[in-house]
C-alpha cells in the first residue's frame, strides 16, 4: 500500500493517514483456556544488551487442518505470535480458521500456521512501532507473521495494524506483518482483512456493501470479488507470500 490502512478504534479502518495502522483494545480476552502440546522451547538470545531480558520463543503448535478451498491454487504459511496471556490459544486458532476460509474465497489455502508464545521484554509486548521494530528485527520471521500483542501504546488506538511493503520503508522489519490488540472484535474477520492489506500491498478500501475491505470490519463483511482476488493472489505471488499448490 503506498498509504497505510488505519483502522479506527473499535471498528473499520480509517482512510490511509500516516504509514502505520493501529488497533485499539477494548477488554481483555479469557486466558488461556487450552494447553497446546510444547514442543520444545527454543532459546532465542537474541541481541539484547547485557542484563536486558532475553527473548524467549516456544513453538506451541503447528497447524496443517485449515479449511482447504474446493480450487485452492496458492499456499500461504503464516506466523503467529502471542505476546500476552490475554489470548486465548482456542480464540485464536477459531479465528486463523475462519480467515483462512474467507480468503479460501480466492483459491488461497492456508496451508501452515506457526503458533510461537514468545516472551519479549515488557516494552515489547505492546504495539509500539520502535519496540515493535525491535521485536520484528530479533525474531526475523518469515512473513507473513501476525502478533497478538498485550495492547497498543500508539494514539490514536486502533485495534489492529497492519503493514505491507509499501508503507514500511522506513521500517522494513515491519513489512508483511499485523498487529492485534486483545479486544479487537470479530477476529477471524479482522485477521482475513488485514491480511489482504498485506498481500496486496494497499491500503486501500471499498465502499461495497458485504465486502472484506470495506471499512467496517463486521460479521456481514467478507466476500471478495474476482477482480480482489486477482490483485491480491498476484500481489501475494510477486512477494513470495503466496506460493504455488503442490
Ligand atoms: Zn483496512
Amino acid at each position: 500500500m503506498s498509504k497505510p490502512k488505519k483502522r479506527k478504534p473499535e471498528r473499520g479502518c480509517a482512510p490511509h493517514l500516516a504509514e502505520v495502522l493501529t488497533f485499539s483494545a477494548k477488554s481483555r480476552r479469557p486466558l488461556l483456556s487450552a494447553i497446546l502440546p510444547v514442543f520444545f522451547i527454543m532459546l532465542a538470545l537474541l541481541a539484547h544488551p547485557a542484563g536486558a531480558q532475553a527473548l524467549t520463543v516456544e513453538p506451541l503448535a503447528v497447524l496443517h487442518d485449515l479449511p482447504r478451498p474446493a480450487e485452492a491454487r496458492h499456499r500461504l504459511e503464516l506466523r503467529v505470535v502471542v505476546l500476552h496471556e490475554a489470548w486465548s490459544h482456542d480464540e485464536i486458532q477459531a479465528a486463523v480458521h475462519e480467515a483462512a476460509r474467507i480468503l479460501g474465497q480466492c483459491g488461497i489455502h492456508g496451508s501452515r500456521v506457526d503458533l510461537l508464545r514468545v516472551n519479549a521484554p515488557q516494552a515489547q509486548r505492546h504495539f509500539d512501532p520502535p519496540q515493535s521494530r525491535q521485536l520484528a528485527r530479533a525474531l526475523d520471521l518469515p512473513k507473513p507473521a501476525l502478533f497478538f500483542t498485550a495492547g497498543t501504546r500508539q494514539l490514536p488506538a486502533y485495534d489492529a495494524v497492519a503493514y505491507g511493503r509499501s508503507n514500511s520503508r522506513r521500517s522494513p522489519e515491519l513489512a508483511s506483518t499485523v498487529w492485534i490488540a486483545p479486544g479487537a472484535r470479530d477476529l477471524g474477520i479482522v485477521i482475513a482483512h488485514e491480511l489482504v492489506h498485506v498481500l496486496m500491498d494497499s491500503g486501500e478500501h471499498v465502499a461495497t456493501p458485504g465486502n472484506l475491505m470495506a471499512e467496517d470490519t463486521t460479521p456481514g463483511n467478507t466476500v471478495l470479488t474476482a477482480a480482489q482476488c486477482g490483485r491480491i493472489t498476484d500481489a501475494g505471488s510477486r512477494q513470495g507470500l503466496l506460493r504455488g499448490v503442490d
